[in-house]
């Protein structure tokens, strides 16, 4: 199965799966409704989660929508109940806190015609205990490293303090410690444009803790 970054970070947010049958899965659609549907094949339904609806992550989907692709936003997702879609996809949302107003989804993925299980987190403080098993991809934001926050607000250029509504690494590798199991493969989304997290620090905190490990960039292609 193929990922397909199509964009990532506070400019918007949009990624497709294909599997082998070239069935399509959006998730997020937080860019321009013309650049998404460039990567769109059309030979079978087409699907697309929306983790929230902050513009970053939804932008298209009214337009997605009106084109006959089904967008499943959060009136139709019950936390923890399974959605099946197209026959082809298994789909568990788990809800999320981010800021005041808003929950983010998550979402288990399974594709039923490769049996493959992915777990996409983004926008949110926390994220949920999963089983402990071996992912074919975690797909997992982080905006911010404390360190790299710290010295950018003593020396003055800290931005807003947007950061705290996100996950930061020292979370997210807490979170991955608690796993026996190391993923397969490990993509690290959504980072802040405001220079609140180290590339460097990224590798070498994460690059033991996975079999393969990517940060999203527009038009990144990952096999999974
Ligand atoms: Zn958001």
């Amino acid at each position: 199965m193929k990922l397909k970054i199509i964009d990532s970070g506070s400019s918007g947010n949009c990624a497709i799966f294909t599997d082998k049958e070239n069935n399509q899965l959006i998730l997020d659609c937080g860019i321009k409704y013309e650049k998404i549907i460039t990567h769109i094949n059309f030979e079978k339904p087409i699907s697309c989660l929306v983790s929230h609806e902050h513009k970053d992550h939804s932008l298209a989907m009214d337009k997605l929508k009106k084109c006959g692709i089904s967008v499943y936003t959060h009136s139709n997702f019950t936390n923890g109940q399974m959605l099946i879609i197209n026959n082809v996809w298994k789909v568990l949302p788990i809800e999320l806190p981010h800021d005041k107003d808003t929950t983010s989804y998550s979402f288990i993925i399974y594709n039923t015609i490769e049996n493959k299980t992915i777990y996409f987190a983004t926008d949110c403080t926390q994220l949920p205990q999963l089983a402990d098993k071996k992912y074919d991809l975690l797909m997992i934001e982080n905006n911010y490293d404390e360190e790299t926050v710290a010295t950018q607000t003593s020396s003055g250029n800290s931005q807003n303090c947007g950061y705290l509504r996100h996950l930061s690494l020292e979370y997210v590798q807490s979170w991955l410690n608690r796993f026996a199991n190391k993923p397969k493969n490990l993509v690290i989304t959504h980072l802040s444009n405001s220079g609140n997290i180290s590339i460097s620090k990224i590798k070498t905190t994460y690059n033991s803790m996975c079999d393969n490990l990517y940060i999203a960039q527009k038009n990144m292609e990952i096999q999974i």
